[in-house]
């Protein structure tokens, strides 16, 4: 601990540690202040605080007033001079101390330990209490935190804390692990020449250090990373469990294709404007043959499930429920003309507009274009080529087409010739790749159709009028309504009933059928790079793409390979690991080049965490089945859509599978868990860090910190014109000149001060405005409850506070004393509240602050004014407080109130030594103690109303005679009451009779 003894105040450590003990020790003695010895205990030796801070010389006025026996000295309020603390050496400290407290756990579990190996607090459930499992978002070990993580990480470890402390202990799950596949180590191979793996660890030890250093404790004996064999030999063993089911296959598919990074994409990697995220490469499509996972099976249950997910914020149900984008409708087939041409099947959601039908619309990739005549052959050629930029999925760009040469019939409409179009706005793998154009009733299909120059028809209308009507309006008229008398038998129905009516007699003549659509396609996982988990499947000549057995894995991605970081995945280029033999047939036979998306890793590592060592399973049955579902998940927005459907998919893939059991579906005492293999209970997406942003208000140009000059922060001023610049918060950005290094913050201002002030500053769901200037905020905040603790510790503990035994009788409290009581319990209930459901902690900082705030005012002062005896308030209730406010606030600020736990000392005279802050118990709210206290009295005189009192509800005493006396003080000390109760001397008027009713509700004077 002596690295931690670094005061303040430069020079003579020594020499002020000796003057601080003599002060302790021979300025006043222990006796002389607490009536008894307990000093010893209090603020250890090596307390990091300011040096010369005078500790025990504070006069404290006596009184004989008391409500518990054990204290009857009383406090005098006041102020005291803010003192300055070290932080980085209360960090310092606690952070060894930790690190010795846990290698002493792990030798003593060593030691009684039959065969002396494990130090697995994942192994066995050392008591019978509840799991509470925490997960955040794993990182990708990039070697950079950023501001962005600190906020996730103060989340979840003050949750953890927290939990902890409300007596989880060792079941509070609190993981952590590295999401280390992906393409930037293999850029990195590539530009640097560094193995990616190589790459990888050398990133991880770096952000472990970081996360240290935000004082984030993880459970690192659960530590994974996805690139490890370890870890993807499950990953792979799941795919195989799909693949076995049927979830998993191969088709050809358009994909985006990145030309330079040769690679396929998702929709997400590419850009508005068709560029690859990575390389900015205008992306083509390709036909590749990919592997898929067969989510769209799962489709109705990931939807349907939605509504189970109590805990998720709606706008990330409400993104979910949109990208899978279920729709009910009709499947028609339209007969082509060209003989030998298959009929073209198009899924409509609107049935009702069958007869609006001007022509049908096709993917530039729709089978059907195999069927084009010569006449339009190139014309459909120089078409693709041109769509061939762009993604999979710009529906949204302008309809553009060309005319196949092909034409089908109406079905219902005879002699009716349909012209069938190639067009960018049909998506290939929706539904059909083929939609019925009703320009009538369609946007899109409005817009192709102006575009082609078309006469628009309408067949439905909102009132029951006729076609010139609905012409008069321009555009799409999407609504539903009444069917016009275009529509033969059809005609003047409902659109409801029209669409039933029409989907039955398709039925009936088998040209159409009832049809649910979904918009969600089919999972690509195939990677065509390096740096992911090796496919597990071999190609045979004879036997085709056979799964390699569960015995072989893991395929281990072999580590010798060259970057060049062109001509698809590196894997191609090993042949002594493509060539094999067919795991069948023993023939000839090729390993599959692709690698998994790293989606793949991130969707089932939450059950790993749960089992992490495990040699022979993905997990155990029974450890995943009481493990999961996950109690709360924290992470970015920026994944509400693919990975959490992902790790729905999976999960519930393991669920049906019978990988892990119905623990899941247990309703547990903070309500219900989803059950049904959903396996995030709460998810709680946090906001965005923005930082300040200069701009020069003329060209627009992002300024760097050196171009502004902030000697007066609340004006800055752009140096290179003497102007006020533009100013924003904004994403953190390296090209925007406003990022922040969470390093730096924590150097200057202590990890403590930048977690509390990162959860003050905007609850976490919100976007968080970094504003460094208002960390001071937060370390003023420390050094007055620094303050309160040092007053505090010298006063002896009330009981056994780790039990939160103590429990003052309100009724022989006086006025502070309540109030500050009350002003406790309400904090420990919305702390509580906080910590278990709301996790609001910005307002729970707000509470903390009030509530040292209040405590501070009856710190003594140097003298004494002796006439305050208003403002007194017993030493146990004082140390009481401050002992629960440092609970409180040691989730939020680990090592800074382990610091204050122990400056406090022992909490009972048996006790010799100090154990963590964090082994304590959670305060106990006394819902008593906040009910509303204030009773409003209202005063009538003679028999009229006239004024209204206000007293606490424990201040009216319960005899009758004192109770009148009580309400006649209160008032004749209102102004009112000159006029109605005194005469023209101010003095009272004879009182005839005075009535009390309903509990001190109203008092009537009788004159
Ligand atoms: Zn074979």
């Amino acid at each position: 601990m002596s690295s931690c003894l670094r005061l303040y105040t430069p020079g003579g450590l020594l020499a002020k540690q000796i003057l601080l003990k003599h002060q302790r020790h021979s300025s006043i003695t222990p006796a002389q202040i607490y009536g008894r010895s307990t000093f010893n205990h209090s603020l250890s030796s090596s307390v990091p605080f300011r040096a010369g801070t005078p500790l025990v010389q504070r006069s404290f006025s006596h009184s004989s007033k008391s409500f518990t026996s054990a204290s009857t000295e009383h406090l005098k309020p006041s102020s005291t001079k803010s003192g300055s603390l070290d932080y980085a050496a209360i960090e310092k400290k606690w952070l060894n101390r930790w690190k010795e407290a846990k290698e002493a756990a792990a030798a003593n579990i060593a030691a009684n330990s039959p065969t002396g190996t494990t130090s697995d607090s994942t192994a066995a459930s050392k008591n019978d209490r509840e799991k509470f499992y925490i997960l955040s978002m794993f990182p990708y070990p990039s070697g950079v935190l950023h501001m962005g993580h600190v906020r996730v990480y103060a989340i979840c470890d003050s949750l953890a804390r927290a939990r902890r402390l409300m007596g989880y202990d060792a079941s509070v799950i609190n993981p952590m692990g590295w999401d280390a596949f992906g393409l930037p180590a293999e850029n990195a191979a590539i530009e640097r020449s560094i193995h990616p793996n190589e790459w990888t660890i050398r990133n991880i030890a770096i952000m472990k250090t970081q996360m240290e250093k935000i004082l984030a404790d993880f459970d690192w004996d659960r530590e994974l990373r996805t690139c490890s064999p370890e870890y993807y030999h499950w990953t792979q063993y799941l795919f195989l469990k799909l693949h076995e089911a049927g979830l998993a296959y191969q088709k050809e598919a358009v994909v985006n294709w990145d030309p330079i990074d040769e690679t396929v994409l998702a929709n997400e990697q590419v850009d508005s404007e068709g560029k690859s995220w990575r390389s900015g490469a205008l992306v083509e499509k390709r036909r590749l043959r990919q592997w898929f996972f067969k989510i769209t099976e799962y489709a109705e249950d990931l939807l349907q499930d939605l509504d189970r997910l109590e805990h998720w914020p709606d706008r990330v149900k409400q993104m979910q429920r949109n990208w899978i984008g279920k729709s009910t409708g009709a499947e028609f087939d339209f007969g082509v003309h060209t003989p030998g041409a298959p009929p073209i099947q198009v899924f409509t959601s609107r049935p009702d507009t069958l007869y609006g039908v001007q022509f049908l619309a096709v993917s530039t990739e729709h089978p059907i274009l195999n069927h084009v005549p010569t006449t339009h052959q190139s014309q459909l050629e120089a078409f693709k080529e041109a769509q061939k930029k762009g993604t999979t999925s710009n529906t949204d760009q302008t309809p553009e087409g060309v005319h196949t040469g092909l034409f089908v019939d109406h079905p219902l409409i005879p002699d009716t010739k349909i012209p069938v179009y190639a067009v960018n706005y049909v998506v290939s793998d929706y539904g059909t790749g083929a939609v019925m154009g009703v320009p009538g009733h369609d946007e899109r299909d409005y817009a192709f159709a102006k575009f082609l120059g078309m006469d628009i028809k309408y067949v439905v209308t909102p009132d029951s009028g006729n076609e010139d009507e609905a012409k008069k309006s321009a555009g799409a008229l999407t609504a539903r309504g009444v069917l016009m008398g275009n529509c033969g038998e059809f005609s003047n129905m409902t659109s409801d009933d029209a669409a039933k009516a029409i989907v039955d007699k398709a039925s009936a003549l088998g040209f159409g059928r009832e049809k649910t659509s979904y918009r969600i396609r089919d999972w690509l996982l195939s990677r065509q790079r390096y740096w992911g988990a090796p496919i597990p499947m071999i190609h045979c000549g004879g036997c085709g793409p056979v799964p390699v057995p569960e015995k072989d894995l893991p395929v281990i991605l072999p580590t010798d390979v060259s970057f060049t970081g062109r001509g698809g995945s590196p894997l191609k280029q090993i042949k002594e690991w493509v060539e094999c033999s067919c795991p069948r047939c023993g023939g000839a036979a090729q390993r599959d080049t692709d690698t998994m998306d790293t989606f793949v890793d991130s969707s089932w590592y939450f059950f790993r965490y749960l089992d992490p060592h495990n040699k022979s399973m993905a997990f155990s049955y029974d450890k995943a089945t009481t493990g999961m579902p996950v109690d709360i998940y924290i992470g970015g927005v920026e994944h509400a859509i693919l990975h959490l459907l992902y790790s729905r998919f999976l999960s519930k893939f393991a669920w049906k599978s019978g990988l892990y059991g119905k623990g899941a579906e247990i309703e547990d005492k903070e309500g219900k868990a989803p059950g049904r293999g959903e396996p995030f209970k709460v998810l709680l997406t946090q906001g965005m860090v923005q930082g300040r942003t200069f701009k020069d208000p003329v060209t627009g140009a992002f300024l760097r910190p050196s171009e502004v000059d902030l000697s007066d922060p609340q004006n800055p001023i752009q140096k290179s014109t003497g102007e006020r610049p533009a100013e924003s918060y904004e994403k953190m950005s390296k090209s925007k000149f406003n990022g922040v290094d969470p390093e730096d913050m924590i150097a200057i201002h202590g990890a403590d001060a930048t977690r509390l002030h990162v959860l003050y500053k905007a609850p976490p769901s919100e976007e968080l405005e970094w504003d460094e200037l208002s960390i001071v905020g937060m370390q003023r905040f420390l050094a007055k409850v620094w303050r309160v603790v040092e007053h505090a510790a010298s006063f002896e503990s009330q009981g056994d506070s780790s039990q939160s035994e103590f429990k003052p009788s309100t009724g022989v409290m006086n006025k502070d004393e309540r109030e500050l009581w009350r002003q406790l319990n309400i904090t420990v209930k919305e702390l509580t509240t906080s910590f278990q459901s709301t996790y609001a902690f910005n307002t729970s900082i707000a509470f903390l602050i009030k509530l040292t705030n209040q405590l501070s005012t009856f710190v003594p002062p140097a003298a004494a004014a002796p006439n305050q005896s208003n403002n007194v308030i017993s030493r146990g209730l004082y140390r009481h407080t401050t002992e629960e406010l440092v609970k409180m606030l040691s989730p939020l600020a680990p090592a800074f109130g382990e610091e204050c736990w122990e400056a406090l000392g022992p909490t009972s005279k048996s006790k010799k030594t100090v154990p963590s802050v964090f082994s304590q118990s959670w305060p106990k709210c006394y819902e008593e103690a906040i009910k509303d206290e204030k009773v409003v009295c209202g005063v009538q005189v003679n028999g009229k109303s006239r004024f209204s009192i206000e007293f606490d509800v424990s201040e009216l005493p319960q005899d009758k005679v004192a109770q009148e006396q009580f309400l006649r003080g209160l008032a004749y000390q209102h102004e009112r009451s000159d006029k109605w109760l005194k005469d023209a001397q101010g003095q009272p008027k004879p009182v005839k009779k005075m009535i009390v009713v309903k509990g001190g509700k109203v008092v009537s004077f009788v004159l």
